[in-house]
């Protein structure tokens, strides 16, 4: 029987462990570990028939995770902390030699950089130990990254073009709310945008670039272009691409309250003195906005999230719309969370399962795209994330 280490105990790993507990015959028992066992503990609540083992773990600090991954004998880690350990859980990986899967790229507490860098150094290090590392097995990057794949495989010779476009037209009912890790969201959006065209990096201010994209079942949406990390990878590998391009959408409350925080100063990621004490103002916003895991009961609304992807099948131009819709409050229903953690821990279960199945493997660090897609795409259908394909007006 699989033994399977979830690390963190946040919104997204509530979705990890009960899709995992859904394919109990791939994952067997599951061995749940965060910073703070109690929330460990309230999701296994959740699941009371499920084979689930609870554990305090300091992801951060290397050794433990050694003695833990050693002590339960997994053969997958699934990191579901913050993109803050994922250095130090890959390096665990490594020592124990255990497979190791993340939805988000590694972030330094100190420097809003989202990049590969670092994570990609460490493919020597995984094939000497003969694993396999899986990056961005969440939504974006993760079911993106499947879709790009799936278009070139099926639909063109040569990408030329893609548009990544996520929509959320959820409403929790708060004036502002972020809806997964306040610090992780505030950072990528406050920070300055970027897309890239003709091999180069060409650099906005954030939110300077909008366009009004329809999205199925959803309508018309203000969106703004944004840097977001599978670019980074997706420039890599999909060839013949001359310019990808990341458009989110927001409300004007949330733009607003955005602007207004980081006008004063609260979303600053660098310790500031107060009263003697230091305290970076970013962590104290995270303290005082709703914890994202608690605004599943109030969430209503879908989202949508995909590629517009545009280039040549035998000499003819041609343009595709891949997107996956997902309703918050069915998402609730399910798994007692809302649709942006439903999105990225199904895709998470899914890389994960896929590679205990050793029907994605091979030794070192990957990307989601350099795998067969259409594994990931029959199962996201299966497990309810279902997709649909549109053939636009070039
Ligand atoms: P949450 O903040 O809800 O949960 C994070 C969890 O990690 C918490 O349980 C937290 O513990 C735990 N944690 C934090 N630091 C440590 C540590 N040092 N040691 C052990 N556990 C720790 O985040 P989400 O669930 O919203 O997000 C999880 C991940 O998913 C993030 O990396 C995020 O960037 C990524 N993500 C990816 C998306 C995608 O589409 N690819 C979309 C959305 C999110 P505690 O309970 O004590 O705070």
């Amino acid at each position: 029987m699989n033994k399977t280490l979830i690390i963190g105990a946040g919104g997204v790993s509530r979705v990890v462990v009960h899709k995992c507990v859904q394919n109990a015959d791939v994952f067997g028992q599951i061995i749940l570990a965060s910073r703070t066992k109690a929330r460990c503990d309230e999701i296994k609540s959740e699941l009371p028939d499920a084979d689930i083992v609870t554990a305090a773990v300091d992801a951060d600090n290397v050794d433990e995770l050694v003695a833990l991954i050693e002590k339960t004998k997994a053969d997958i880690v699934v990191n579901v902390a913050l993109p803050y350990q994922d250095l130090s859980i890959m390096d665990a990986c490594i020592a124990t030699k255990t497979p190791y899967l993340d939805t988000a790229n590694y972030e330094h507490p100190d420097e809003a950089k989202f990049e590969y860098k670092l994570q990609w150094a460490r493919d020597e290090k995984f094939k000497e130990a003969g694993i396999m590392g899986l990056l961005g097995s969440g939504f974006d990057p993760g079911v993106t990254n499947v879709f790009c794949a799936y278009a070139q495989k099926h639909y063109f010779d040569t990408i030329e073009y893609i548009d990544i476009l996520d929509c959320n037209a959820g409403d929790h009912g708060y004036p502002f709310a972020t809806n997964f890790n306040p610090e992780i969201n505030l950072r990528e959006v406050s920070a300055n945008g970027r897309y890239w065209e003709n091999g180069e990096w060409i650099e906005t201010k954030p939110m300077e670039i909008m366009q009004v994209w329809d999205y199925p079942e959803v309508g018309p949406k203000d969106s703004y272009l944004l840097y977001h990390e599978e670019m980074e990878s997706l420039v890599k590998h999909i060839k013949g691409l001359k310019r990808i391009r990341f458009f989110m959408t927001f409300g004007q409350s949330y733009l607003t309250h955005m602007n207004c925080l980081q006008n004063v100063g609260m979303l600053g990621i660098e310790p500031v003195e107060h009263q003697g004490q230091k305290i970076v103002p970013i962590e104290f916003l995270k303290t005082l906005l709703p914890d994202p895991s608690t605004l599943g009961p109030r969430t209503k609304g879908k989202t949508n999230i995909g590629i517009v992807a545009e280039g040549l099948k035998d000499g003819v131009r041609k343009k595709i719309y891949i997107y996956q819709v997902s309703d918050h409050e069915k998402c609730y229903e399910e798994t007692n969370s809302q649709a942006v953690s439903y999105t990225t821990g199904v895709p998470a279960m899914i890389g994960a399962k896929l590679m205990l199945e050793n029907k994605w493997s091979g030794k070192g660090v990957f990307n989601m795209e350099e795998f067969d897609p259409d594994i990931f795409m029959d199962e996201l259908n299966t497990q309810g994330l279902p997709w649909q394909i549109k053939e636009l007006e070039v």
